[in-house]
């Protein structure tokens, strides 16, 4: 018997905004959260509000200093040098905004509201758009992630004694999350994302494995560019059911960032909905087979907000739900905001596969991704946590 998932949310998570031309948004967050009024996902017994994360919470993967510097710069509402060369505060992708450590301290403590709530067995999945910021390092700013929020709800479950599975198919490798847990055998990082060759962070390897105990507990699978839906979902059934299956986790954290669309403007993967949904219902089922149903989900990229973040995490929220999303997006929500874009506005929820043609180099961009599952779930190096083995690879 499962019981009801929670949605953390509050407006006051809009705050976390570094400002109108910047592509990391919190508009999508808001037209998520009207789209699901609209097709009546919003059920007020599932929301519920964030606490702010408290200092003791973000000092489990956070260097002091680093906090420090984020309170100061969005004290004084700018960085100084020392600010922008030793934590990337203040850079194009990281600008200060005013209040911009407690915005960020709400972010994380939606996460972390979301984890307690799943630990107390008051719920079994929980939600939070707002969260996702996987770049974020101990010290340092990154791709515009302050705080990491599910380095922080990890590290939560880690202090319970719990092995935790990260699973994250943003377009951008998982970095923050994978070097924080580099060492450790009990949390075991899995991340699909473009490769390094073409986009930020230009991590994420089929090298990086781990290293000491936790050697071959990190996973990655670098994409090509133009990955299909067809690829990714063979690498994701390759991959995801069977590394869980293997690790059998206490939990389920994963980071659903959508900026692997095909229409998305940062990245260069061309995935449509049903991706999105595939991994959604993949990452459900497994949570209740192997973790008792627990499953802690965010957010993370997608920077088209207007045709694809609201219908791909509304998807999500009712695979939690368990309820299915209407075949058309309605109408009201259309008229709302067909007349602040210049692009017309999908009118289905799921994409149409006729609407997205082969791309020519299909069958071969397919294969360098198989190829590189191979490589990746190679027994020899998978979750071996053996050294020995570690400075082979290093050689
Ligand atoms: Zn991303
Ligand atoms: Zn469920």
């Amino acid at each position: 018997m499962s019981r009801s998932p929670y949605l953390v949310y509050s407006p006051e998570l809009l705050s976390y905004n570094f400002g109108p031309q910047h592509p990391f948004n919190p508009l999508r967050i808001k037209l998520t959260i009207d789209l699901m009024q609209d097709i009546g996902l919003f059920k007020p017994g599932c929301v519920m509000p964030p606490s702010d994360a408290q200092l003791e919470d973000l000092l489990l993967v956070h260097e002091n200093h680093y906090i420090d510097a984020v309170k100061r710069t969005g004290g004084n509402g700018a960085a100084d040098e020392q600010d922008t060369q030793y934590y990337e505060l203040g850079t194009e992708d990281n600008p200060i905004f005013a209040k911009m450590h407690e915005a960020a301290c709400l972010l994380v403590g939606s996460t972390l509201s979301g984890a307690k709530r799943i630990l107390s067995g008051q719920a079994d999945h929980a939600l939070n758009l707002s969260g996702g910021l996987h770049h974020a390092q101990r010290a340092k700013a990154s791709g515009f992630c302050i705080y990491n929020d599910l380095a922080v709800a990890i590290a939560f479950f880690r202090k319970q004694g719990m092995k935790v599975v990260y699973v994250d198919i943003d377009a951008h490798h998982g970095d923050g999350v994978q070097w924080m847990f580099y060492d450790d055998p009990n949390v075991l990082t899995v991340s699909l994302h473009e490769s390094g060759r073409y986009l930020f962070p230009g991590t994420g390897t089929i090298y990086e494995r781990g290293s000491r105990a936790g050697f071959g507990y990190a996973v990655n699978i670098p994409l090509e560019p133009f990955t299909e839906d067809c690829s990714f979902v063979e690498v994701f059934d390759k991959v995801v059911p069977k590394v869980i299956a293997q690790f059998k986790p206490d939990i389920i954290v994963s980071q659903h960032g959508c900026d692997s669309h095909e229409f998305d403007p940062l990245a260069h993967l061309s995935l449509t909905t049903n991706s999105f949904a595939h991994a959604a219902n993949g990452l459900h089922r497994l949570a209740h087979k192997y973790c008792s149903g627990r499953w802690l989900a965010a957010g993370g990229g997608g920077y088209d907000f207007w045709r694809v973040v609201p219908r791909v995490w509304s998807a999500l929220w009712a695979e939690m739900l368990e309820e299915s999303v209407p075949e058309r997006v309605p109408q009201h929500w259309l008229d709302k905001y067909k007349k602040f874009v210049k692009v017309s506005l999908p009118e289905t929820m799921k994409d149409d596969p006729a609407a997205f043609p082969p791309k020519p180099r299909r069958d071969e961009i397919s294969e360098k991704n198989i190829l590189s599952v191979e490589k990746t779930m190679d027994p020899k190096f998978l979750m071996k946590g053996d050294p020995e083995q570690a400075t082979i690879v290093c050689r």
